[in-house]
């Protein structure tokens, strides 16, 4: 999505949200800044910042990435010790300035503000209900459920509010609040988004995300919000409450596949790695006769890097990524055949020419953009292009926060592996079984959700759930 609110549709699934706060610091607007820089990855639509000085509460939020949306004078306008961020990717709700996060709010004198990762799968449920009850909704956003329902239950004390509230949500949600001074984190009982905890150098905290915004301002990792745990930090101390019934993990394997930074470390095990370890996995559940292996720059290449080891087949870079690509290009004037494609990624013909190359991807969504980079391989004189996957076909919808399109745009859906390869124009395609996936995460096949790759949903979706109703 640009400035203006225009989808730049590239096929590939949405980020969702990143979200960081700090409590403890005299730059916690600052910090924040840092550590949603490195969660830019995680939504470029727009980003915002509360911060509080215990008393006066300040916020700031835009449209666009989190450079084009502060500055340091206007960073310098937000004083406070206690701070929360947010970057969004809309996945419920419609990409507008009144959408952007954190929301805020002004309860019997009380600021309330909340900054939310993932989708509740009852929100409309929740939504109907509070508004027969009398309340006025600002946004078409799930998360501002949070804030009403916080809202009717505050005047029985934090605690308690927190409780009452959280206990109502179904679905996936990392989730930041702050109130004028207390700063909460929160992470479903199936803990399908990550979200981590770290200790700053002057013994201040934050929570974040992913461990790539702990990194950047030199926060020491402590340890993941649990499943479930609402974490309360204030001028008190830290404390912890589980007021949510327990339930299976659920922890989004996708993370591992491809949304989460490879620096990370998330779910207990370091993003980078688990990526090598699925394409180890891929060599040995599918090798291929061919010249060397590639990625397609840069979402492919730790896979690669691990089937290439495995293997023995040489790694190449057959494709070179244009990395200064702006979100928004001028067109060229009359019709070039793939230019999208090869504006970001272009061939190296001298590498590819009368070549058998095996491609590793780490997942195809519409397949839009495989087809056309296919094509540009062959067009580059490559002699069989196979391709392999680091997950299994996705061939069905996400309800936790993931932007997929809806199942009838999904490639796989539908189709044999074989109409796929021929789909996508290529000699030979495999996928990573989803116990070969699995193996690689090192944790077992229950800490996983894997409902888009086997409709098994551990939280019952709201099928009435539907992003155009929440846009009316
Ligand atoms: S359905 Fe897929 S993308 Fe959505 S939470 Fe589950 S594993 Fe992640």
């Amino acid at each position: 999505m640009n400035r203006n609110g225009q989808h730049m549709n590239d096929g590939r699934p949405k980020h969702e949200c990143g979200v960081c706060g700090i409590y403890g610091h005299e730059d916690a607007a600052k910090l924040t800044y840092f550590g949603l820089y490195a969660l830019q990855h995680r939504g470029q639509e727009s980003a915002g910042i509360v911060v509080s000085d215990g008393s006066k509460v300040c916020l700031h939020k835009d449209m666009g990435l989190v450079p084009e949306v502060f500055s340091e004078s206007i960073l310098q306008g937000l004083p406070g010790h206690m701070s929360a961020g947010h970057v969004r990717y809309s996945t419920t709700g419609a990409s507008n300035i009144i959408n952007t996060q954190p929301l805020m709010v002004t309860h019997k004198g009380e600021t309330l503000a909340v900054a939310h990762n993932g989708n509740l799968v009852n929100s409309i449920e929740l939504r109907n209900d509070l508004e027969t009850k009398g309340s006025i909704f600002q946004t078409s956003m799930d998360s501002e459920v949070v804030l009403h329902l916080l809202a009717r239950t505050m005047h029985l004390g934090l605690d308690r509010a927190l409780s009452e509230s959280f206990s109502c949500l179904k679905g996936a949600y990392s989730i930041l609040l702050m109130t004028s001074d207390t700063l909460v984190a929160v992470r479903d009982p199936g803990g399908f988004r990550p979200l981590c905890l770290g200790k700053l150098n002057n013994g201040g905290w934050i929570v974040a995300s992913e461990t790539c915004a702990l990194d950047l301002v030199e926060a020491k990792y402590v340890r993941e919000i649990e499943p479930g745990e609402v974490l309360i930090i204030n001028k008190d101390g830290m404390r912890s409450l589980f007021p949510c019934v327990q339930q299976k993990t659920s922890y989004c394997i996708f993370e591992q596949v491809y949304f989460a930074r490879p620096d990370s470390n998330i779910f207990g095990s370091n993003v980078y790695e688990t990526r090598k370890r699925m394409g180890e996995v891929l060599a040995r559940e599918c090798l291929v006769d061919a010249d060397f292996v590639m990625p397609f720059p840069d979402s492919g290449n730790y896979a690669a890097l691990g089937y290439s080891r495995a293997s023995g087949l040489p790694l190449e870079m057959g494709m070179i990524r244009n990395h200064y690509v702006g979100r928004t290009f001028i067109q060229p004037t009359q019709s070039m055949r793939d230019f999208n494609v090869r504006v970001k990624l272009n061939p190296v013909r001298s590498i590819l020419e009368g070549k058998r190359v095996v491609i590793i991807e780490d997942s195809v969504i519409r397949g839009t953009t495989g087809r056309s980079r296919v094509r540009a391989l062959r067009d580059a004189g490559a002699k069989e292009v196979h391709m392999l996957i680091s997950c299994p076909p996705t061939r069905n919808a996400c309800y936790y926060g993931i932007d997929f399109p809806s199942p009838t745009q999904l490639v796989a859906a539908g189709r044999t592996v074989d109409e796929i390869a021929r789909e996508l124009g290529l000699d030979s395609l495999y996928y990573l079984s989803i116990d070969g996936l699995v193996e690689a995460t090192g944790l077992s096949f229950d800490s996983f959700c894997l409902a888009c790759f086997n409709g098994d949903y551990p939280v019952a979706p709201d099928l009435s759930f539907c992003k155009d109703a929440l846009e009316i």
